[in-house]
């Protein structure tokens, strides 16, 4: 039984007295410990799958399981729970607070945990060493190069120790070099602890680095190419 499944999908958007559908019937199943690649031109969807796959949007129709848990079926409130203790979502500009430290910045998710300061702490250490940034605590997102900053996302998305981590363009931001030892880093996540990945993307490189890359156009997966 795959991890995630999303079964006859239909969304769409109203705009104006318009209905504008995006999806009338996707289906996608994803094993746990996968790296999927979502690619496709602009306006063919992908930010809308993974909005339903955070739990942000819900699907008209259509049955969308994460593990155990029916999305499809939770209202917004359970959703946004949901989100916050199964998975870690990595945005293409970051998304970390200016006022806040790198530390504090990766600290965030774990104030809803029932979790002493010392054992915030230690795990925060943990992460920040993980992606590279000891000794970076301190220092603000403004000192910070794009790379840097991305990583301390990183660090804030797997803080709490999800299964699922969903990537929004991860790369889109950085050069090259930067691109590359992000992507690096969540093979890392894949293959060493056993994270599963969806991401976005317009990177062709970042699909080397994916276990599976699926071509979204025109509301429907129209190829998939496995890592050799
Ligand atoms: P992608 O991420 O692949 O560029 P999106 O999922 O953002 O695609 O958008 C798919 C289509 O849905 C586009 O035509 C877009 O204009 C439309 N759309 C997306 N979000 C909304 C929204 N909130 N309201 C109206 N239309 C939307
Ligand atoms: P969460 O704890 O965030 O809900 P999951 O729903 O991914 O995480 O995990 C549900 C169960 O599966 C947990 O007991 C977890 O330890 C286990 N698990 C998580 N990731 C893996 C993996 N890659 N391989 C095997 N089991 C896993």
């Amino acid at each position: 039984e795959p991890y995630i499944a999303l079964s006859g999908i239909r969304k769409g958007y109203r705009i104006g007295g318009e209905a504008i559908p995006i999806f009338s019937n996707l289906d996608l199943a994803i094993p746990r410990g996968d790296f999927v690649a979502i690619m496709g031109p602009s306006g063919s969807g992908k930010s809308t799958l993974l909005n339903m796959l955070a739990g942000i949007d819900r699907p008209d129709a259509g049955t969308l399981r994460i593990g155990s848990s029916r999305l499809d079926q939770m209202g917004e409130a359970a959703r946004s729970s949901w989100r916050a203790h199964h998975m870690g979502i990595v945005f293409q500009f970051y998304n970390l607070l200016p006022m806040l430290t790198a530390a504090e910045n990766v600290e965030l998710p774990l104030l809803l945990k029932p979790l002493s300061a010392r054992e915030r702490r230690t795990r925060v250490d943990k992460v920040l060493d993980l992606v590279g940034l000891a000794g970076r605590e301190k220092q603000y997102p403004a000192m910070m190069s794009g790379g840097q900053q991305q990583r301390v996302g990183i660090a804030r998305a797997i803080v709490s120790d999800p299964g699922l981590l969903l990537c929004d363009e991860p790369t889109g931001d950085l050069d090259r070099k930067s691109a590359d030892e992000v992507l690096e880093m969540l093979r890392f996540l894949n293959r060493e602890l056993g994270k599963t990945i969806v991401m976005v993307t317009h990177d062709p490189q970042a699909a080397l680095y994916a276990k599976r890359t699926l071509h979204l156009d025109k509301g429907d997966f129209i190829e998939e190419k496995r890592a050799a």
